[in-house]
């Protein structure tokens, strides 16, 4: 076993990251108090386009991009100290998340400098909402197995095929598509593109998807003849595989693959008394060192991404304990509340809420962004079992 592959480094965070982390606490402690973010009722990133760009106006989307493009140049670790706080506390950053997270940084990486100055100062004013097209109804894991095809024509592309569990589609001005643009004469993964779609193009119909928590965030997306400009495409043609590969070490590391749960854990210690039973102390506190085991490691990831590194093993690591987590911590956090009795006696309402809902919300924990088994691959293969 090639262990030696597997680099985490635990980073130390500067006085400047200190330093906003405090200045975020202040802004949400004066959401909080002016009463534009009440407390949360329920988990996952909520979505409010006002947020977003209120924090845009901190400079707090975008913040490690460059100035010329609408950013901050600051650094990955003060972004991981920014989104630690966001998350912790609940802000419903949804309006933003994937353009910040993946939408941006993947034009930064292979788009056009025409593409980084229409698209990144917009995103980092908080006026666009970008969505993922990669998932289709018969192929997730398999991604490469995918049936959207873009056929070259005069002047740009023709679209058609079908997405689906596309997250906030129906709030979004954009969508990056993958699609099939070119036949693979050896591996499958050759031929597949990123063509950045305007939601608003004729031919593009969505369809509501219900959870089982009875909301509804994702969709079904049919493209049917759309057409998309030359300048719609990403990178390089045929290229779409290892640009996709890239963006996904941006989607799995955050720490939004395990802080989801953190409100309900943070709601119980608020709720519960000084008379705790010790089996309640006990599985809190091995809760809590495991958060913070999974905190360094995420840090490191964004300290390998500062570094300019593409930590797909690493990113893949704290992705499937991070989730693993998540539920876990629902499962603690319910057994905690039965045996103290908390909602029986009515001092828990919004505990009660966010449990419900943490209940029906935790099984997308270990799919959303790769499921924990086709992470476990990336993982035996980094360090040479397979
Ligand atoms: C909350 C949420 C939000 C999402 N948002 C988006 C989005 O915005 N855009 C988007 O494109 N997609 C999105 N997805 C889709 C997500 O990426 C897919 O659901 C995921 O990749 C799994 O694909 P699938 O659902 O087709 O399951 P399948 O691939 O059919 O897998 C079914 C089961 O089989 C297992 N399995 C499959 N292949 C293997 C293998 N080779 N070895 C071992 N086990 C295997 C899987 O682990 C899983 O347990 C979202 C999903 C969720 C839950």
């Amino acid at each position: 076993m090639k262990a030696a592959n597997l680099h985490l480094e635990l980073p130390t965070l500067t006085p400047k990251a200190e330093a906003l982390r405090q200045e975020v606490r202040a802004f949400i402690a004066e959401e909080r108090s002016s009463g534009r973010l009440p407390p949360p009722r329920r988990i996952g990133l909520g979505f409010d386009k006002d947020m977003s760009r209120r924090i845009a106006q901190k400079g707090w989307i975008g913040l490690t991009w460059p100035k010329q493009y609408g950013g901050q140049e600051r650094s990955a670790l003060e972004r991981y100290v920014l989104n630690e706080e966001l998350l912790a506390a609940a802000v419903p950053v949804g309006a933003h998340w994937v353009a910040d997270r993946q939408s941006g940084p993947v034009l930064l990486k292979f788009g056009t400098d025409a593409q980084r100055r229409f698209y990144l100062p917009r995103i980092a004013a908080g006026e666009l909402t970008f969505s993922i097209g990669m998932s289709e109804p018969e192929s997730g894991s398999d991604l490469a197995s995918l049936k959207a095809r873009a056929d070259k024509v005069d002047g740009g592309w023709r679209l058609n095929g079908r997405k689906i569990w596309t997250t906030n589609a129906h709030h979004a001005q954009y969508i990056i598509v993958l699609a099939r643009t070119s036949v693979a004469e050896g591996s499958r993964h050759e031929g597949l593109s990123q063509l950045i779609v305007d939601m608003t193009s004729p031919g593009i119909s969505i369809s509501p998807i219900v959870s089982m928590a009875h909301e509804h965030d994702f969709n079904e997306v049919l493209f049917e003849d759309v057409f998309v400009g030359d300048d719609a495409l990403i990178g390089k043609e045929g290229n779409g595989w290892n640009q996709v590969s890239a963006e996904l070490a941006f989607e799995r590391s955050g720490p939004e693959r395990w802080l989801s749960s953190f409100r309900l854990i943070s709601e119980l210690v608020d709720v519960l008394g000084p008379d705790v039973r010790p089996s309640s102390l006990e599985e809190l506190g091995r809760l809590i060192s495991h958060l913070l085991s999974l905190r360094q490691l995420s840090m490191s990831v964004a300290s390998m991404l500062q570094q300019g590194k593409s930590p797909n093993m690493e990113a893949s690591i704290v992705k499937d304990l991070g989730t693993k987590f998540e539920q876990e911590a629902v499962r603690v956090v319910r057994n905690i509340v039965s045996a103290e009795d908390l909602i029986a006696n009515g001092r828990a309402e919004r505990l009660r809420a966010l449990l419900i809902h943490a209940q029906q919300y935790a099984p997308a924990f270990t799919i959303r962004g790769g499921t924990n088994e086709i992470l476990r691959g990336i993982i035996a293969r980094g360090i040479g079992l397979r």
